[in-house]
C-alpha cells in the first residue's frame, strides 16, 4: 500500500526526544497560575522547597546557583566564574555537546586541550590520566566532562574519571555537564567530588526549557575568588548577596511551582527507583534496536556496552538511507517526534529519548512507530524489535 498523503495528526503527540522531555500533567497544573511577586510571602516557601530539592537531587550539601537560561547559560556560568583569560582546560571529547562546551571556552579566551575519542567508543580513561600526569606545571585548571553525551547515547564513568585525577594528584577542578543525566541516571556530586555541575530544567526534571543551574563545591568557590573572566549576569559573588542566593533579575515564579512539583514526583517515586526505571526502559530500547540491526539494519551507535546511556539511545542508519527521512515518516504518519543526529551525525543518526516522565506503553508506542516506518520506507532491518522489547519488559 502506498504511503497515504499527510493528514492532520490526531491523538496525542508522542514525544520521544531526549530534551525537552514530556511534561507531566501535574507539573503543567502546578505552573498554571497567575503571577505573584517573587518576594511574596506565599512564594518564598515554594522557592525554598524547590531550591533544597535540587540540591537533594544533585546529592550535594554545598552551593547552588540558578539562572534564567537554558543549559548553555549554566555552561557559561561554570567557565566564567571559575577561570581566567588564557587558562587551560582539559575537555574529554564525547560528541557534539563536549565540542560545543569546548567552543564556548575558546570563545571566552581559554586554551582548550582535548582528550580525543572515537564518538562510538568514548575516551580511554587512561588517556585522561596521561594528560594530567604530563601536566607537571599544573597549567590545566579544569577537567570538563559531559556525563551523558546526548548526541551519541554514551555515559562516561565519573567515578573512574575522578579516580584518574586523584591518581595523578592533579589539583584541577572537575566540571561535569549533567544536563541529560540528572534525575535519570545515578549522579552524586559530593561523593564523586565534583566541583561544578551543570544542570538544566527540560530533561530529567521534566520542566519547560529556560531554567538552568550549577552545583558548586567549596573548592570551586575558592577558585572563584581569583577567577578573572568577564561575567555579570551569571556572577556568583553577586548572587551570594541576594536573598535568593541566585538569579540576577526576576525569578521565574511559575517554573518554580513546576520545579517543586517535579521534586515531589521524584521524591514520591524515589531517586533509586527513578534510576531503575530509566535502566529498564533503556534496556528494552536497546533490545529492539539490536533486533533491527539484523539484515544490515539500523544499529546502536554506541559500541561500548558498559557505557550505554540509560536516558537516550542513538541509532545509526544503514548506509544509503537517511535518518531524517525516517523521522519524517514517523512524524507524519504516527505523530511521533524523535531526536535528529547532531553535528557530524546529522542525517545518519536518529535518537530516542527515554528519560523523564515515561512508562512502558509510551516507549513501546515510539518503538512501534519506528518499526512500522522501517517497513513503510523499505529500510532493511530485522523484524521483531518491538517483540523483543515487550518480552524484556514483561520479564520473560
Ligand atoms: C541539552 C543539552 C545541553 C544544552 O542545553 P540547552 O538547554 O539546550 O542550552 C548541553 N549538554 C547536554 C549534555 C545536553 O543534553
Amino acid at each position: 500500500m502506498p504511503n497515504p498523503p499527510t493528514t492532520k495528526p490526531r491523538g496525542r503527540h508522542f514525544f520521544a526526544n531526549p530534551g525537552p522531555t514530556n511534561i507531566p500533567d501535574s507539573i503543567l497544573r502546578a505552573m498554571d497560575r497567575p503571577s505573584i511577586d517573587f518576594m511574596d510571602p506565599e512564594f518564598v516557601p515554594v522557592y525554598d522547597a524547590a531550591f533544597a530539592g535540587v540540591k537533594r537531587v544533585l546529592r550535594t550539601e554545598q552551593h547552588l546557583f540558578m539562572y534564567n537560561a537554558s543549559g548553555h547559560g549554566a555552561w557559561e556560568a561554570s567557565l566564567t566564574n571559575l577561570l581566567s583569560p588564557g587558562d587551560t582546560i582539559l575537555v574529554l571529547e564525547s560528541g557534539y555537546f563536549s565540542d560545543e562546551w569546548a567552543a564556548m571556552a575558546r570563545g571566552h579566551g581559554l586554551q582548550v586541550q582535548v582528550v580525543a575519542a572515537d564518538w562510538r567508543r568514548g575516551v580511554d580513561i587512561a588517556d585522561v590520566g596521561k594528560a594530567l600526569a604530563a601536566d607537571t606545571g599544573h597549567a590545566i585548571k579544569a577537567v570538563c566532562v559531559v556525563h551523558n553525551e546526548t548526541a551519541t547515547g554514551m555515559m562516561l564513568p565519573l567515578p573512574e574519571i575522578r579516580a584518574a585525577i586523584d591518581a595523578a594528584a592533579h589539583p584541577a577542578l572537575l566540571l561535569v555537564d549533567t544536563i541529560s543525566s540528572l534525575g535519570s541516571l545515578e549522579f552524586r556530586m559530593d561523593d564523586w567530588k565534583i566541583d561544578c555541575v551543570v544542570g538544566g530544567s527540560q530533561k530529567g526534571l521534566m520542566l519547560p526549557t529556560g531554567m538552568s543551574f550549577t552545583g558548586v563545591s567549596d573548592k570551586a568557590m575558592q577558585a572563584h575568588e581569583t577567577a578573572k573572566l568577564h561575567r555579570f549576569y551569571f556572577d556568583w559573588t553577586m548572587m551570594v548577596k541576594r536573598a535568593s542566593k541566585s538569579f540576577i533579575g526576576t525569578i521565574p515564579v511559575n517554573i518554580f511551582y513546576g520545579l517543586r512539583e517535579s521534586i515531589r514526583l521524584l521524591d514520591e517515586e524515589g531517586l533509586d527507583a527513578v534510576v531503575a526505571r530509566h535502566a529498564r526502559l533503556a534496556e528494552a530500547t536497546r533490545r529492539a534496536v539490536t533486533v533491527w540491526a539484523g539484515n544490515n539494519g539500523p544499529r546502536l551507535f554506541c559500541m561500548t556496552p558498559g557505557r550505554f546511556s540509560n536516558s537516550v539511545t542513538a541509532i545509526l542508519m544503514p548506509e544509503g538511507t537517511n535518518a531524517d527521512a525516517l523521522r519524517k515518516t514517523v512524524r507524519e504518519r504516527f505523530n511521533v517526534s524523535l531526536g535528529g543526529g547532531l553535528g557530524k551525525l546529522s542525517g545518519t543518526v536518529f535518537r530516542i529519548g527515554h528519560l523523564g516522565d515515561l512508562n512502558e506503553p509510551m516507549l513501546l508506542g515510539a518503538l512501534t512507530a519506528i518499526e512500522m516506518a522501517l517497513r513503510i520506507d523499505g529500510i532493511p532491518h530485522g523484524r521483531g524489535g518491538v517483540e523483543a522489547a515487550m518480552a524484556f519488559l514483561a520479564g520473560e
